[in-house]
């Protein structure tokens, strides 16, 4: 009746955690989202184009405006030079091009390599797609793949690998070096790579994210994601983008045509305004994100925390056993959330096997109120936990 992939799969973490915010009136810093609204300019320009624009649908690989300002924001903060007619789908949200990715590009029995920590989407949409699933383990604090992990992974039958960098949950960002070791492995299998790249203009402390699509071999081989709802901090906002070459976009946008077909267009007018007009939000936006990371890193270490280091994403980790809380982390969130009124999210639910038990993820794209009460509750559930 039900197909195996989908038959007693769990709600995922998110909701779920965000549920018991909710039902506790907890401050929720477990779902990843900001506390803020969002660019007013932004939604401003979605608001015009709902009143005063076309409600009907839209292209279906989005409007030309979206994607030539697409290729404009990925050319700028990029160096890719992309073609808006042949190279760009639009879908409604990351979430959807990863299921468009998926399901074109995977054949019954290829098997895909996938990192864990995995975003908990990923596995069961490749197994429907009829994907078998090789996970290479990341461990902290480092959560870095070498050269012995992917031979170890990689096959003959190796059809796609799938990098998520900047890394939810972990906050890190992979290093030029291991990009160019995964383009080599992707060159020699002869796979594709999908990229999601959902967090790419959310990274801290001066970096740049290097896409993969941009090294040696790469350009005809890799599907890059991005989110609108990430790079602009409007989570709801459901709209991604599909970077390909055009034969992989041809079959991307095959089945992009039937899951979704297009997107609400007032907000991909939204976002190609805000992608022309708004650009000093992509320095604005993480250099004020980097000020939360470091508050919450600063309360949570004179609370007694060990916190990893955050280079990327709304997100920092700390390591319970390292912070002398002997409880594993799904332990530790059920019971912050209930007793001491905070949510996170346990590392080990992006595990799918052997997970890491002993880290927990809080998301810091808060107010400083927020942050500040959060850390004084925080800190009275180490003391009562230790
Ligand atoms: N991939 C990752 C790694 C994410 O963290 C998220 C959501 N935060 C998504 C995909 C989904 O993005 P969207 O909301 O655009 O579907
Ligand atoms: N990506 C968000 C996070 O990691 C959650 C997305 C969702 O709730 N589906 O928190």
């Amino acid at each position: 009746m039900v197909h195996p992939v989908f038959d007693n799969l769990p709600t995922t973490i998110f909701e779920r955690m965000s549920g018991l915010a909710r039902q506790h009136g907890a401050i929720n810093l477990g779902q990843g989202f900001p506390d803020d609204q969002g660019p007013l300019p932004v939604r401003e320009a979605a608001a015009r184009a709902l009143i005063e624009g076309s409600n009907q649908y839209p292209p279906m690989r989005g409007p030309p405006e979206l994607r030539a300002a697409v290729a404009g924001h990925y050319g700028r903060t990029q160096d890719l030079q992309l073609d808006p007619d042949t190279e760009v789908t639009v879908t409604s949200g990351a979430t959807e091009a990863l299921a468009a990715a998926f399901l074109s590009l995977i054949a019954p029995g290829d098997e895909v390599v996938l990192f864990q920590p995995l975003y908990d989407a990923y596995l069961p949409l490749v197994r429907r797609a009829g994907g078998v699933p090789k996970l290479v383990r990341l461990s902290p604090p480092h959560w870095r793949f070498t050269r012995a992990m992917l031979e170890a992974a990689f096959s003959d039958k190796t059809r796609m690998v799938v990098l998520n960098s900047p890394l939810n949950p972990a906050a890190v960002v992979a290093p030029e070096e291991d990009l160019a070791l995964l383009a080599e492995f992707c060159v020699r299998h002869d796979v594709i790579a999908v990229c999601d790249e959902v967090w790419e203009a959310v990274v801290f402390d001066g970096a740049r994210h290097r896409p993969l699509i941009g090294f040696p071999g790469m350009r005809e081989r890799t599907v890059k994601i991005g989110s609108a709802g990430k790079l602009f901090g409007m989570t709801g906002w459901k709209v991604g983008f599909l970077i390909a070459a055009p034969r992989l976009t041809r079959a991307l946008a095959a089945a992009h045509q039937f899951l979704t077909f297009t997107t609400p267009p007032n907000l991909q007018a939204g976002v190609a305004w805000g992608l022309e007009h708004h650009r000093a939000w992509f320095d604005d936006m993480p250099a004020s994100l980097q000020r939360s990371r470091d508050r919450l890193t600063a309360g949570l270490r004179a609370a007694g925390y060990v916190v990893l280091d955050s280079q990327g994403t709304y997100f920092l980790n700390v390591d319970l056993a390292a912070s002398g809380i002997a409880v594993d982390d799904v332990t530790f969130c059920e019971r912050c959330v209930a007793e001491f009124e905070v949510a996170a999210i346990p590392v080990s639910a992006f595990f799918a096997e052997d997970p890491v038990r002993n880290v927990v993820r809080l998301c810091f794209a808060k107010s400083d109120a927020t942050l500040d009460e959060a850390v004084g509750r925080l800190g009275a559930a180490r003391t009562a936990l230790a």
